[in-house]
């Protein structure tokens, strides 16, 4: 079922373990050794991600943030109404 939903990373409290990007592999390790989005095919290196889906993935996303043992992903369903 395609939902859509919004993905945030906070890049300053990733430690870069990365029990995210084997959950989810939209989760890329970006070039200075901390988790990004990877939502095109470019990832980027901001301090504060935020990327929306609308595909039937948030449960990955939602496996991928209760496995951050530093709570740096937040997965919020998006609510059209
Ligand atoms: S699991 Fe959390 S701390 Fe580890 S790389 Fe992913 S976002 Fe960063």
């Amino acid at each position: 079922m395609t939902i859509e939903y919004q993905v945030r990373l906070d890049r300053d409290a990733c430690d870069g373990i990365f029990a995210c990007l084997v959950r989810d592999d939209r989760f890329t390790e970006a070039s200075d050794g901390l988790a990004t989005i990877d939502t095109d095919g470019s990832a980027n290196g901001d301090d504060e991600l935020t990327a929306r889906f609308a595909d039937d993935r948030i449960e990955d996303a939602r496996q991928a943030a209760r496995a951050c043992p530093v709570g740096a992903i937040d997965v919020t369903a998006v609510d059209n109404e």
